[in-house]
């Protein structure tokens, strides 16, 4: 695959620790595929717990050197590695379309967005400040400072597989704390290309290291990050289920932990809405990556007045999206990252159709086979299909209809997760109400793209704990410190 590349030495095919490529102890190996034709892109190394272990003591031995640097240095060293990312930006999307399907423009996308994070904690490095605190009592002085937490393991998705690397490496680096990454396995090529590129920048040996390992291994390794006393922090993004699982093994060291899980993202679509804003809304935020996106709206929920209207106009769009290999050019719509994810999407559409709903376009398999699947409209939808309780990430929108303000709040809170939520409405102080109503950690208001690494992102209930990006986002690396003086 690297004759794509203009820069070949971006594709990695050995794991990054302590400042060097390395293989597993062992040497096994797994094989990284184009979801599209299912051709073997690379192999890379299977690590186990074994490795984990030296990726994590090195990390350890690293992090003094780090954190006393200046946080300009740091910033430095983060803003050349946002320099390199945007200067291979082509590089990076055809290696991520490769190994994640998504269509090219989409991976160049991804690629700015997430060199926007390294960009922007670049900058912010420097203002971990602390606070001088009025003493209650004559002769003390009262101060807070903020100090790196300590080595962070960061567990992420294949559905953003650079953004939502950067989003926790680049605050974790700011603040001072060196990161043992462990990629998703679908998507291993992204991070490594990252870590080559983090070499180039001046980032030291140990301070940023990158595990490979295939399905099998992931819950060793995740047991060994979330159980090891020197990692301090764990940022995890993914499914509720691993989340649990990484949550309760944190419990036994007392990790600091920032989650970001599952979404059931509800659309509310009012009467006054502007209709033609709101099926934009609809398909920028649905069918990015083919709606593997945790923060895609999953229930569309929309007032009866012009549900008829709004079902038949959003079909006709969805219907004419091309779908096919993501280095084609004009693709909107790639392949499902595996079977696991097409069979999921199968399962909701024949358990909503069995139940009463109505394929208003798509519905089945693509023509072109493999893991592609037709974009689809659901209508008729109710609460006791899977399409109402379960993210369906997948590219199907599911329409539901309600009556009343009231009936769409309490539908669209009727989930234990609350990550993304959508409103469209003509009346301002309606949309206003309604996002302060629903239980979600984001909202957007006749807006369907709301992701910035400006903004925080993150959920409540079961999509998780904490916030990336924003100001707050490098607090989840450190720990404020408050020290009193006393015999003024
Ligand atoms: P998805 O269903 O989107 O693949 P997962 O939560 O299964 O979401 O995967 C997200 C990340 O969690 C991936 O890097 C995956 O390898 C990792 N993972 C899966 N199982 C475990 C586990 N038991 N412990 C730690 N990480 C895991």
């Amino acid at each position: 695959a690297s004759e794509f590349l203009d820069d070949p030495g971006l594709l990695r095919d050995e794991a990054y620790v302590n400042g060097k490529w390395v293989k597993a102890k062992g040497g096994k190996t797994y094989e990284v595929t184009d979801p599209a034709t299912h051709v073997v892109i690379a192999k890379v190394p299977s690590m186990g717990a074994a490795d984990t272990r030296g990726a994590i003591e090195a990390a350890a031995a690293a992090w003094e050197g780090w954190k006393q640097k200046t946080p300009k240095q740091r910033g430095d060293v983060l803003r050349r590695w946002y320099d390199l990312i945007q200067h291979h930006t082509m590089d990076l999307a055809k290696i991520l379309t490769l190994e994640n399907g998504k269509p090219l423009a989409e991976s160049r996308g991804e690629v700015g967005y997430g060199a926007s994070f390294v960009e922007f904690y670049a900058e912010e490095a420097k203002r971990a400040y602390g606070e001088v605190i009025p003493s209650p009592i004559p002769g003390r002085r009262l101060v807070t400072i903020k100090q790196p937490v300590g080595v962070a393991a960061l567990v992420t998705p294949w559905n953003f597989p650079i953004a939502m690397i950067t989003r926790k490496a680049a605050p974790a680096l700011a603040a001072g704390c060196p990161v043992v990454i462990k990629p998703a396995e679908d998507t291993p090529l992204s991070a490594l290309a990252l870590a080559e590129l983090a070499e180039r920048a001046g980032v030291p040996p140990g301070i940023l290291n990158v595990l490979t390992c295939p399905r099998e291994h992931a819950a060793e390794v995740g047991l060994e990050l979330s159980t090891s006393l020197n990692v301090r922090k764990l940022s995890f993004t993914g499914s509720t289920k691993v989340g649990k699982i990484l949550m309760r093994d944190s419990a036994s060291t007392v990790k600091k932990l920032s989650l970001e899980l599952g979404g059931n993202a509800p659309l509310i679509v009012f009467d006054d809405a502007d209709i033609e804003n709101a099926i934009n809304g609809v398909l920028a935020a649905k069918f990015r990556n083919a709606g593997q996106t945790c923060v895609s709206p999953n229930r569309l929920l929309v007032q009866s007045r012009i549900y008829d209207e709004f079902v038949s106009t959003l079909a006709e769009k969805v219907a004419n999206l091309q779908v096919g290999h993501g280095l084609q050019p004009g693709v909107q719509i790639g392949p499902l990252i595996n079977p696991g994810g097409l069979e999921k999407v199968q399962r909701h559409v024949h358990d909503a159709v069995k139940k009463g709903a109505q394929v208003v376009t798509g519905g089945d398999l693509h023509a072109l086979g493999g893991t592609f699947f037709e974009p689809t409209v659901l209508g008729d939808c109710r609460p006791d299909m899977l399409v109402f309780t379960e993210e369906t990430f997948g590219p199907v929108c599911s329409v539901f209809k309600f009556q009343a303000e009231a009936e769409a709040i309490e539908m669209a809170n009727a989930t234990p997760f609350g990550l993304a939520a959508y409103v469209f409405a003509g009346d301002v102080g309606k949309g206003w109400r309604v996002a302060e109503a629903i239980e979600a950690g984001m909202v957007g208001v006749n807006e369907g793209m709301i992701s910035t690494a400006v903004a925080p992102f993150g959920g409540v209930k079961e999509s998780g704990v904490g916030r990336e990006g924003a100001k707050v986002g490098i607090d989840e690396y450190l720990e404020t410190k408050y020290l009193c003086l006393g015999s003024f």
